[in-house]
């Protein structure tokens, strides 16, 4: 174009197509692009350098840089400093004027930080590497809100620029700015967007990893580092009855001292350590629990596991008492009968047919007590199994318990006196010797725990509907904790254990199941220190 100046119908043009090229793209270098092409003819540059001013930092970054047909590397200008005085581009800041100079070389000696950039990035500081390449430049604010924000340079080899160029440079720089402020926003955008995504799916997955925890079966809690539960799944209420609300953001040592104790009691497993389980008895909310706790150390606390092993534990123990009882049930007369057995057996004594007699009775004796203890256990097995045959006839209560009173009277220490007050003249339904069964066993228990050795009341009465039977003893009573326990299988208190320690367990579990199926019931009545009553219903016959 030489020296002849712009005509106003192209500059017109000019600003028209970069008011509308440059909106086009949201992506800031494609705007620096379209910036240079729209340049053009108009401008001929041989180096456009776009710089943004960050006015907190003071500093200048390029932003842009394009010499001889090539684009450059931004990250190789380091940023300046916005110098006081001198230096074109401060110069520009600081006055937010544009400026124009068609020799450079003159410019540069001023004071102030000048870089010549080649096409292949080599940055040579001038004039101190020798002189600066460009003849002309011009150099344009960019403002926003009256603010200046950039520095747009324009340089050129070859031609020497002129007012009326810097003033088209001027309004394309004006829609390069508003575009590259949006081509900005729209980045920031989608920056944004791209985090709340990644925070929605953060959340997501976190919400989801709390559905698991809360659907689990086993109690879940995590303890932080200052102590304080900080999660308490639904599990970790329904096995404690420690509601979420009464736990969480409470110090775990509040729960009371088993729970203080965890981090002592159960190691937390480290990085891919496999957690070892550790069975504790706790107490939580008034209750004693056996929990099997696993805990695994986090960066900033510590998650537990447990599960409720209590009904576990209880098995496990009456299993061993179990165990334990029939041994030793049947440990006792076995040991009678062998000594008896290998004493007659001795050729090298000669006993007396009285002594002879008395190891023989023995051994019956203690034989008949050993086919009881099987018997019982077998009678149990059957109860449970639902195997027991009981007839249901019309039986006389009064005269069964006066004929089984007699038969176990001859066999009762001197001591204990039976009284009977019958009062049940009909008839109930029934089986005889069932009945019999379980009269033996209370008369049995009655004596056996009244180690006093005093009266045994047996009492019948008769009501429309049934008939009564209660077996009245004074011995050690029953602690109302047990009242329901004494009938469960092989349950013994541990009182009864130091005082007859004979017996299985199993006698009341048995009445109780054959009373239930000749459609009675028994139940006691008892304290401690204050006797016993057994109180057998059955159906009057009609
Ligand atoms: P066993 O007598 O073989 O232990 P039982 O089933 O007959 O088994 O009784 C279970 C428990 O109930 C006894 O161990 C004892 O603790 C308690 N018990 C039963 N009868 C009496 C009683 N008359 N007085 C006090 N305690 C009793």
């Amino acid at each position: 174009m030489g020296e002849v100046q712009l005509r106003e119908v192209e500059v017109a043009r000019l600003l028209l197509e970069a008011a509308r090229y440059l909106g086009e793209t949201l992506e800031p270098r494609r705007v620096y692009e379209r910036f240079r092409e729209i340049l053009g003819e108009a401008i001929p540059h041989d180096g456009v350098v776009v710089s943004s001013f960050d006015p907190g930092e003071r500093l200048i970054r390029c932003d842009y840089a394009w010499v001889d047909g090539e684009l450059l590397d931004v990250a190789i200008f380091p940023p300046l400093h916005l110098s006081a005085k001198g230096g074109m581009q401060s110069e520009v800041i600081r006055t937010g004027r544009p400026l124009l100079t068609n020799d450079v070389a003159a410019r540069v000696q001023d004071s102030g930080t000048y870089y010549d950039v080649d096409a292949s990035g080599t940055m040579r500081k001038v004039p101190d590497e020798g002189p600066p390449k460009p003849q002309a430049a011009m150099m344009l604010p960019v403002k926003h809100e009256g603010r200046v924000v950039g520095v747009v340079q324009l340089m050129s080899e070859h031609v020497a620029y002129r007012q009326d160029q810097l003033e088209l440079a001027e309004g394309i720089v004006a829609q390069l700015g508003a575009a590259v402020r949006n081509a900005r926003l729209h980045e920031e955008r989608l920056q944004l967007e791209a985090s709340a995504a990644a925070a929605r799916a953060t959340a997501l997955e976190r919400e989801r990893a709390a559905q698991v925890l809360e659907a689990v079966g086993d109690g879940i809690f995590f303890v932080d580092e200052a102590g304080t539960i900080r999660f308490w799944n639904r599990a970790a209420e329904a096995i404690t009855q420690l509601r979420r609300d009464s736990v969480q953001d409470r110090a775990v040592t509040e729960l009371g001292p088993d729970w203080a104790a965890l981090p002592a009691t159960v190691p937390a497993a480290e990085g891919d350590e496999r957690p070892r389980p550790v069975a504790l008895p706790v107490e939580a909310d008034g209750r004693e629990l056996w929990l099997s706790f696993v805990a695994v150390q986090t960066h900033d606390g510590i998650v537990y596991a447990f599960r409720d092993v209590t009904v576990e534990r209880q098995l496990e123990e009456s299993r061993h008492e179990i165990i334990a009882t029939v041994s030793h049930e049947l440990r006792t007369p076995l040991t009678a009968v062998l000594g008896a057995a290998s004493t007659l057996l001795r050729s090298d004594i000669d006993l007396a047919s009285d002594d002879r007699q008395q190891l023989l009775e023995m051994i019956a004796t203690q034989a008949t007590r050993l086919s009881q203890v099987t018997e019982s256990i077998l009678l149990a097995g059957r109860i449970d199994r639902d195997e027991v045959s009981i007839e249901t006839t019309r039986i006389h209560v009064d005269t069964i318990v006066r004929e089984t009173v007699g038969a176990l009277e001859a066999n009762l220490p001197s001591s204990v006196r039976v009284e009977e007050q019958l009062e049940a003249p009909g008839f109930a339904l029934g089986d005889a010797n069932r009945l019999q069964q379980v009269l033996i066993n209370l008369l049995d228990n009655a004596v056996k725990y009244s180690p006093g050795g005093e009266r045994i009341l047996v009492r019948t009465s008769q009501a429309a509907d049934q008939v009564r039977i209660e077996v009245v003893d004074e011995g050690t009573g029953i602690a109302q904790t047990d009242h329901e326990r004494v009938f469960e299988k092989f349950y013994r208190s541990d009182s009864s254990r130091r005082l007859a320690p004979s017996g299985t367990g199993l006698g009341l579990y048995i009445c109780r199941g054959l009373l239930e199926r000749m459609g009675g019931r028994i139940s006691v009545s008892s304290r401690p220190g204050a006797g016993s009553t057994f109180i057998v219903e059955m159906p009057a016959a009609p």
